[in-house]
């Protein structure tokens, strides 16, 4: 279980990482983390990529319906227009970010604010994704959560896209994706391939 370092002992603020394949608790780890800042009566703002319209227009939705207020932005350097007087900043679905966002995390931590950011560490065709492996590289935490895998039980690491669409971003849950083990996302692979050809 991550546990937070304590503000005051800080010179700056940090960039704490969550990542994983899709279903494996991510965005309830942000809001977990989040939700604790704001008991202790913290400031927070929570940001998403306009992108993401899945769920509610307004909110960070994990797939247990535990909720928390967002601002959807198109650009990441939108963030600045809204951290004013803000302690801890949240962002979730990271991955569909530009790739200036590595650089407005590090200044804003800088600025001294704790920066949680959640995103897919890998896309469909397991290659690293977005601006998440610079993120992980700057970051000071770095959180790796795991789904299992429905045809093995191994733990998995890996999104497996059910459908034939080739767009590196294509939304969607349970009806296109699957969480897998490295072992079966690869037979997955495969066995697509052959069928196709
Ligand atoms: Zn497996």
């Amino acid at each position: 279980m991550f546990l937070e370092p304590s503000f005051r002992a800080q010179r700056s603020g940090w960039i704490e990482v969550i990542c994983g394949s899709m279903f494996s608790g991510k965005t309830e780890e942000l809001i977990r983390r989040l939700n604790r800042a704001k008991i202790a009566n913290q400031r927070v703002q929570i940001f998403k990529p306009l992108k993401d319209k899945r769920y509610d227009d307004n909110a960070v939705v994990s797939h247990n319906e535990n909720a928390i207020e967002s601002i959807p932005i198109e650009s990441s350097r939108t963030i600045y227009d809204h951290i004013h007087d803000i302690n801890v900043v949240g962002i979730d679905e990271a991955q569909f970010f530009d790739m200036e966002l590595t650089g407005v995390c590090q200044k804003l931590a800088l600025k001294g604010v704790r920066v949680v950011v959640a995103g897919l560490d890998m896309d469909f065709r397991g290659q690293p994704f977005g601006p998440i492996p610079q993120l992980l590289a700057v970051a000071e935490y770095i959180t790796k959560v795991h789904a299992i895998c429905p045809h093995c039980g191994s733990l998995a690491t890996h999104s497996y896209r059910l459908s034939d669409e080739k767009e590196t971003v294509v939304i969607g849950e349970k009806d296109k994706y699957e969480p897998r083990c490295r072992i079966c996302f690869e037979m997955g692979n495969i066995l697509d391939f052959r069928s196709r050809s």
